[in-house]
């Protein structure tokens, strides 16, 4: 899985409230990628939760 942050993204926090260990909040959401196969149920989650839809999974 890929995990990719567009520059939708306006750096509100959601994703990192739902799945710290893949997501943290610089400019924009940055990711983890080596923590993306262990929490791949809640990356997907934060992907719902986005409000902008900033959170592109492949
Ligand atoms: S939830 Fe979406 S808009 Fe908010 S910080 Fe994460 S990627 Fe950015």
């Amino acid at each position: 899985m890929a995990v990719t942050v567009n520059d939708s993204c306006i750096a509100c926090g959601a994703c990192e409230s739902i799945c710290s260990e893949v997501f943290s909040i610089e400019d924009k959401a940055v990711v983890n990628d080596t923590a993306v196969a262990d929490n791949i149920d809640s990356v997907k989650e934060a992907a719902d939760a986005c409000p902008v839809g900033a959170i592109e999974v492949e």
